[in-house]
């Protein structure tokens, strides 16, 4: 073991202000300055074991070799201004007599994730995994110790040669297992093309016990037939479904469910009751479990044994190009807003849902009242703004759907709107409608989502109402004279909006535009057009 003047300027090395100022803050780090400069000057004194600093106002500050082992004869409990003066003084005044070193910091890229698995909890791995996804810009300094900043998050990790986890700091000042010491290392792992993301589990304990319970009811189920099938199915089912829900196996249980359900109407002789809709279930819920006893990959384990509830993570930064908002209503009593963006960096589409039911008395959700309403994130924006702007999201909460929530943490800021033409939309671009009937292949066990695409049209060619289905519908035409029917569907709230859609001469002289569209089954229904740096939604603006 070095000596403590040896360690203790090795440490000294590592102190720029940067690092300071990120394990104080800058206020005392400028006040620690000032009194240099003022002629404050400090004794110093190796022990065995540390470093005693005397101020010459009195102030007594002993050091180590690491930033949080500092104690101070001042009342404070967080580093001081003296223990700052103590450390500035020295690079200030002294020859460091050790040569600045590289340390040796291959444990760390040698870490098994079993190792790094054990020093946190699964939460924190699941979080950090979740945020792998999104990039973050980190900075590396290596001396004789490691410092990784996350720039983003402007926080700072450092490791030491000695390979032991426990022994790092990090500038949010807890003491051991932070997040932040987490995910620097996994991102500094990354860096040098170490990936955890694929091994490292997180929550794929499930009992297969279940599974092998689910499967003998199915075949049960299957050998009967519909006719000899005893009703006291139904009370097993209900079982197996509790069963899978403590297993943890969410997809299992909405599948048995689901069946459950089936065979209620079944007995109960509803009209409801469809022998295809039965088959489907069981024969999906069938390969479900069929696929739990293979042996795959951790992210497609994960995929087939499917969430509970839709758990939301938070990510440093996001960047979003609107596309859109649409206005919806179910027939189970629920109104909403969806509002759509793009996220270049991640080349994916994100959602924000303003919802609520509206079956109680006095509930209601008047669309126009909601679309004009400040949004639910920190910055003072409306809705309207944010749903035809490009905004940086900071500190925003994102699940694995790519849904956005609601959260005074997350503060939206203004970019400057590019135009739609120079935007990079990637897979969701549709140039030719021909692309549009060969249809999307969608994973057996991804949940549904939105199908939104946007449409590069050239013109409109029709638009036209149709007395028999009650919908508005506008013929597209797109650059190689391909035609496709966008459906507005009538209902008494829109019923102004579409009258004026049909006589409106603008949407006649629309010409090389981009419409936001959602694709539900075979219909395609507009959501807004754009052009240039303007978006208007189609069924709001108005
Ligand atoms: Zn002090
Ligand atoms: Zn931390």
């Amino acid at each position: 073991m070095a000596n403590v003047q040896e360690r203790f300027e090795q440490f000294i090395a590592l102190c720029s202000e940067e690092y300071l100022t990120t394990h104080a803050n800058k206020g005392l780090y400028k006040r620690a300055v000032k009194e240099i400069e003022k002629g404050t000057t400090v004794h110093y004194e190796f022990s065995d074991e540390y470093v005693s600093c005397t101020l010459d106002d009195g102030t007594l500050c002993q050091l180590q070799d690491r930033i949080d082992a500092f104690s101070c004869s001042c009342p404070s409990d967080n580093i001081c201004k003296h223990v700052l003066i103590a450390i500035l003084y020295y690079t200030q005044t002294e020859e460091l007599v050790t040569e600045e070193r590289k340390g040796d910091f291959t444990w760390l890229l040698a870490l098994s994730t079993e190792d790094i698995s054990k020093h946190f909890s699964e939460a924190q791995l699941d979080e950090v995994l979740f945020r792998l996804h999104y990039s973050e810009e980190i900075e590396i300094r290596e001396s004789g110790f490691l410092a990784i900043k996350l720039k983003e998050q402007h926080i700072e990790v450092t490791f030491e040669e000695e390979a032991s986890l426990g022994s790092s700091t990090c500038s949010c000042k807890a003491k051991e297992s932070c997040i932040h010491r987490l995910e620097a290392l996994l991102r500094y792992r990354l860096a040098y093309h170490v990936t955890d993301m694929p091994v490292m589990k997180a929550d794929v304990n499930v009992s297969m016990d279940v599974v092998e319970d689910c499967k003998r009811i199915l075949t049960e189920i299957i050998s009967f037939g519909l006719a000899k099938l005893p009703q006291g199915i139904c009370n097993r089912l209900e079982v197996l479904a509790i069963a899978a829900h403590n297993g943890n196996l969410p997809n299992l249980e909405r599948g048995i469910r689901g069946l459950n359900g089936e065979l209620d109407l079944f007995f109960k002789r509803h009209v409801r009751f469809s022998k295809e809709t039965f088959l489907r279930r069981l024969t999906e819920t069938y390969v479900s479990m069929i696929a739990l006893e293979k042996e795959l990959p951790v992210e497609q384990m994960k995929q087939v044994i499917g969430r509970f509830k839709s758990k939301y993570y938070t990510i440093p930064r996001l960047e979003l190009y609107a596309l859109g908002a649409n206005p919806w209503e179910t027939r189970s009593g629920y109104r909403g807003i969806t509002y759509y963006f793009y996220a270049p960096e991640e080349k994916q589409i994100y959602t924000y849902t303003d919802a609520r039911p509206v079956y109680y008395e006095d509930a209601r959700f008047r669309f126009t009242e909601q679309y004009r309403k400040t949004a639910a994130w920190s910055g003072g924006m409306t809705m309207h703004d944010v749903s035809k702007s490009h905004i940086m999201l900071r500190n925003c909460k994102v699940n694995h759907e790519q849904r956005l929530s609601a959260s005074e943490e997350t503060l939206v800021s203004i970019l400057e709107r590019q135009n739609i033409e120079d935007v990079q939309v990637g897979p969701y671009l549709v140039t030719d409608w021909r692309q549009m009937t060969t249809g999307v292949s969608r994973n057996l066990f991804e949940s549904k989502r939105d199908e939104v695409r946007l449409l590069q049209a050239k013109k409109i060619k029709d638009i036209r109402f149709e007395q028999a289905t009650q919908n508005l519908l506008l013929t597209v035409e797109d650059k190689h004279g391909n035609t496709l029917d966008l459906t507005i569907a009538y209902t008494e709230e829109w019923a102004d909006r579409i009258r004026y859609l049909e006589k409106s001469r603008e949407l006649w002289d629309l010409r090389d535009f981009y419409i936001t569209i959602q694709r539900y089954g075979t219909a395609y229904y507009p959501i807004s057009f754009l052009k240039g740096a303007m978006l208007t939604n189609i069924k709001l603006d108005v």
